[in-house]
């Protein structure tokens, strides 16, 4: 059984039950017919549908950003945007998929085509309910493919309404199928025949066990897990916009965000007006009810967290690092926390998800990218300065799936988006993502 909670004023929201397994063997049955027509509909069909598509999602802006925050807390302004961010990736495979898939010529004799290959099963988390489930099925649902999907089961209201999206802009049913199911039960939607792929966005721990399950059934998988993401400001960086575009990143969906400027540093002569930037940003940022249009930082996703939160930001001071601002529990928030690091607390290896800034103050460039790169997991880096060769040169060096300079890591429709070490590997979104599930076959002719 599911009971959602709105994380702000503690309420009970809803409660489900879990489907029995010969109820979820009829749904994968039911997909693997799906999988079978949708295969072969035209291109074109499936373009009018994913206009459509758009133009609902869009036209239910408000209920689906109301949903958002009232199931995991985000802040409306930042719910409104992921929405129209959606839309936006709806858009893009829209108007691109056609190109991205035409034959590619090897030589005379020789061509590349591109095929579906089944359903891609998404295994999704809570922080961005609408996004992520899109960044990996609807790509695969304009090339063919059917989709199946676990939520996060605090955001299980939002699995619900994006089954209806697809339903009510007029896709068969079964294109793209929710699932309520439980942990023990994403072993038999991944080992049934009609599933070729299983994508999966979390925490380290869960991509470990679903990557295990995958490799069982010989299944290919894509893994969008944590981040310590580093933003490197340098001494001729434009410091205002650096440390303003850190400070977004690392409060934005109340700090529980992959991507975050988890590691922050500063030239040890900017230390302290780093400090003294990010103390005024804290004391201007707005935390209260999400769903005001003025509150910049919600609480915390899960209860559970808080306590976790306040665990790892306690290790960090007792690793030495100094307190400037915050560090405490107001439930159901994580006080905005301001931290000056050491570069070696251990800590700095530990995804943080929570509204915590970590500054780093360091002396030495040429020790820097060491430093960076010192860390399990390599998700993405943003680095701050006027030289862009330098910048370049630095980029080169970096063990990421992403670096940006001069503006924060973001994911975007159009670029290929994931980690490499601890954070995962596969790619999502641009056309590496797109045909990640599908078959490249080769054709060749005497
Ligand atoms: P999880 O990784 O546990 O959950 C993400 C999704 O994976 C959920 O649907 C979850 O389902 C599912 N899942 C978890 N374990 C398994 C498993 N063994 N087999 C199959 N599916 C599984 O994240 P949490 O919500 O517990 O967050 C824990 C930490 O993970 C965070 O503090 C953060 O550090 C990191 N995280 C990172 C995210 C990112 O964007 N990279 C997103 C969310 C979390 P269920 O909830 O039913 O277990």
């Amino acid at each position: 059984m599911i009971i959602t909670t709105n994380p702000y004023t503690q309420k009970k929201i809803q409660q489900y039950s879990f489907l029995k397994d010969e109820e979820l063997n009829l749904k994968l049955n039911t997909a693997q017919k799906s999988y079978k027509n949708w295969k072969n509909t035209s291109f074109k069909e499936r373009e009018q549908l994913g206009i459509k598509l758009k133009e609902l999602m869009l036209s239910r802006k408000e209920s689906l950003a109301n949903l958002i925050s009232t199931e995991m807390g985000k802040p409306i302004t930042q719910c409104l945007a992921e929405v129209v961010k959606t839309s936006t990736l709806v858009d893009y495979f829209t108007s691109n998929t056609a190109n991205f898939l035409k034959n590619i010529d090897l030589d005379e004799n020789t061509y590349v085509s591109y095929h579906p290959t089944g359903a891609v099963f998404g295994i999704m988390p809570w922080n961005f309910p609408l996004w992520q489930v899109f960044r990996y099925a609807f790509p695969n649902i304009i090339a063919g493919n059917v989709c199946l999907l676990k939520h996060a089961p605090n955001v299980t209201g939002c699995a619900i309404a994006i089954q209806q999206l697809f339903e009510d802009a007029g896709y068969p049913k079964h294109v793209f199928t929710n699932l309520i199911i439980d942990i023990p039960q994403v072993e038999q939607v991944i080992a049934h025949n009609v599933v070729q792929g299983v994508c999966l966005t979390g925490s380290t721990k869960a991509g470990s066990s679903v990557a295990a399950l995958a490799g069982k059934y010989l299944k290919k998988s894509v893994l969008e897990l944590g981040g310590t993401d580093a933003s490197i400001i340098m001494e001729d960086a434009d410091f205002d916009t650096a440390l303003t575009s850190a400070f977004d990143s690392r409060t934005a969906n109340s700090g529980q965000v992959c991507i975050a400027a988890k590691r922050i540093f500063v030239p040890k002569n900017k230390l302290e007006y780093a400090i003294a930037f990010f103390k005024q940003k804290i004391a201007d940022l707005k935390q209260g009810n999400p769903l005001e249009e003025s509150t910049q930082i919600g609480p915390i996703s899960k209860a559970e967290f808080l306590p976790i939160l306040q665990n790892q930001v306690e290790k960090t001071i007792k690793n030495g690092a100094e307190l400037i601002v915050g560090g405490k529990i107001k439930e159901p928030f994580y006080e905005t926390t301001l931290l000056v690091v050491n570069k070696e607390n251990s800590m700095l290896k530990e995804e943080i998800f929570g509204p915590v800034i970590c500054v780093i103050p360091y002396e030495n460039t040429d020790t820097l990218i060491e430093e960076v790169n010192n860390s399990e997991y390599g998700l993405g880096t943003a680095i701050w300065t006027k030289n862009i060769g330098k910048a370049k040169s630095l980029a080169e060096k970096i063990e990421a799936g992403y670096v940006s300079i001069n503006f924060k890591v973001t994911s975007d429709p159009k670029f290929p988006f994931g980690g490499i070490k601890k954070s995962g590997y596969g790619k999502e979104l641009g056309e590496h993502g797109l045909k990640t599930f599908l078959n490249a076959k080769t054709n060749t002719i005497a």
